[in-house]
């Protein structure tokens, strides 16, 4: 079958809340542009992880759009952290309301991307063989959105149903009286958990390494606080701008270690209370010291102790690792489920799975019958989506070659060798280490600038230059190499949980100084960058 190919200013790959952004922005700017997007309506993330209990753990309040004044002051949410659901159902709302689905095209999947240098254009190819045309690609493909799917030896041959968290059945499991097993102790399989021991004939859950979680506290929407910040929203939002993570998450200015052990509990302990990811700034340096750090995971172990009746269950618990270090996650009920009869908690990293068999789990210790088996194994997380693509820059050089040694760019938002290639919270910025969707509408936004000041001057190509890029690299690194994150554990912030990928520390840390690298860059004539 021949295809004639389409023509675009700009295409934009993935349609999730950075696709939808892009769709809008560049729309209402006169550039011709198109989406294309794997799954079958809008919404990324939340259209994919429809799993039991997922939720985000930003306040609804903040996790959502703040290009339009009506919108966030119109559309309201029903609690302080909003289920999959309800999300799902305001990307459709935000879809609806700027009709942006007349410029995406569902269900298709780019496999091939093409610099061609002589006319400056990107080819691309679909899974299909549809073939389009673009001056400018914006890649929207998200941070957590490429599965692992570990290499679990006789997985095929497993007869009950095997479902990934991050690509759960549209019309859900059930459940019940069902023997199921879940692999994975982090967010999804957290907030998962809980909601499955109630409904299943039993749960066992295979943990590699605890992790670490902390109450959401979450409850229906207090209706005077939506008013109040409704009342000054805009303000608002420019306060969560200029902080740290683009959150309102009540950062305490003082040290664990300069008070006495009273007043840290008691700060713990209102922390705890309140709930959610503001128990990572109850001190300032519990990124950045052991001793202040113990503090906190002491403080927890103690908690994950009160809660469990059975210490032995309680120890497994208790992860021995840095808190935060792997992200923290946010639960309603995690811990209590191990008392539950019905749950079995069983340590994979004392005894490893051996294989999966038609009929289960076997470890080098035992083996589990299961009628429905969970992968909760997380993502290729920020470089997998991308590299799932073969991506062709100048002189033939591909971005898996590209990025063999770890994820290189410029400000996290351009490749060198890649002209006119742009990355929506890509690797080299703050995204997972911010409010992802404040990270999203500042990266669309500061691409839409660039490409009016491409097309004012009558410029057709924009890369980044491989000095400054490097330079940025080693920026990315020196930030976090300041933290206990980079090296504490084996986070997929560093790639350390896919086998064989590089290990490097990949987000910016600190949203309101990459702002001010990126507006100095654009306010520089983008300097760092090649034009012409
Ligand atoms: P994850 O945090 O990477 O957790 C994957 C889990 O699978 C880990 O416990 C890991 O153990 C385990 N695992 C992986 N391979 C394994 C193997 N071969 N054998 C045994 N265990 C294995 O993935 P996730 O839970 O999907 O979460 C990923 C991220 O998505 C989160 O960190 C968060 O940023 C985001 N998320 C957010 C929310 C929310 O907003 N509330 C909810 C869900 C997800 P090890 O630790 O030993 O590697």
């Amino acid at each position: 079958m021949t295809h004639t190919k389409k023509q675009f200013d700009v295409i934009v790959i993935g349609a999730g809340f950075a696709g939808m952004y892009a769709v809008y922005r560049l729309r209402k700017l006169g550039f011709s542009v198109q989406a294309i997007e794997a799954g079958g309506d809008v919404g990324g993330t939340w259209y994919w992880n429809r799993y039991p209990g997922a939720r985000c753990d930003v306040h609804s309040l903040e996790y959502s759009y703040q290009f339009s004044e009506e919108l966030q002051q119109e559309w309201n949410w029903s609690e302080k952290y909003a289920a999959q659901s309800e999300i799902l159902d305001y990307a459709r709302h935000v879809a609806d309301r700027f009709d942006l689905r007349k410029n995406i095209q569902f269900n298709t999947r780019i496999q091939a991307m093409l610099f061609n240098e002589a006319s400056c254009i990107w080819e691309l190819t679909t899974q299909d063989g549809e073939e389009f045309q673009a001056r400018h690609c914006i890649m929207a493909t998200g941070c957590l959105s490429m599965n692992n799917v570990p290499d679990f030896q006789g997985l095929e041959s497993f007869k009950g149903e095997v479902f990934h968290t991050g690509n759960w059945p549209h019309e859900g499991v059930d459940f019940s009286g069902k023997r199921v097993g879940i692999i994975g102790t982090g967010s999804s399989a957290i907030q998962a958990i809980p909601i499955i021991a109630e409904e299943a004939g039993s749960l066992t859950v295979f943990q590699r390494t605890a992790g670490f979680s902390v109450p959401a506290q979450n409850e229906a929407m207090d209706k005077t606080y939506e008013a109040q910040i409704k009342f000054r929203y805009q303000k608002f939002r420019q306060e969560n701008f200029n902080r740290f993570a683009a959150l309102n998450n009540n950062p305490n200015p003082i040290s664990a270690l300069g008070i006495s052990d009273e007043e840290r509990e008691a700060t713990f302990e209102g922390r705890w209370q309140t709930g959610g990811l503001s128990f990572l700034a109850s001190f300032n340096d519990l990124a950045t010291n052991i001793d202040a750090n113990r503090t906190a995971s002491e403080f927890v172990h103690k908690k994950i102790h009160q809660i469990i009746d059975d210490p032995k269950i309680a120890d497994l618990l208790c992860p021995p690792t840095i808190l935060g270090c792997k992200r923290l996650c946010v639960d309603t009920g995690y811990y209590k489920t191990f008392n539950r009869t019905n749950v079995k908690l069983i340590d994979v990293s004392a005894n490893p799975i051996e294989k999966v068999t038609t009929h289960g789990i076997k470890t080098n210790a035992e083996e589990y019958d299961l009628d429905i088996l969970i992968l909760a194994t997380g993502f290729d997380a920020m470089t997998g989506a991308l590299l799932s693509i073969d991506i062709q820059g100048v002189d033939g050089l591909t971005l898996q070659e590209k990025w063999q040694g770890g994820p290189k760019n410029y400000l996290g938002l351009s490749v060198s060798g890649f002209p006119n290639f742009f990355t929506i919270t890509g690797p080299g910025s703050p995204s997972v280490l911010a409010n992802m969707i404040v990270a999203i509408e500042q990266h669309v936004d500061w691409i839409a600038d660039c490409l009016i000041y491409l097309r004012e001057n009558s410029l057709s190509r924009i890369e980044a230059q491989q000095h400054d890029e490097e330079q940025w690299v080693e920026l990315v690194n020196q930030i976090a190499g300041q933290t206990l994150y980079a090296d504490g554990c084996n986070s997929w912030y560093t790639g350390a949980n896919i086998p064989g990928k590089s290990r490097v520390f990949m987000p910016y840390l600190g949203f309101p100084s990459y702002v001010e690298k990126c507006k100095s860059v654009a306010a520089n004539n983008y300097t760092g960058f090649k034009l012409n």
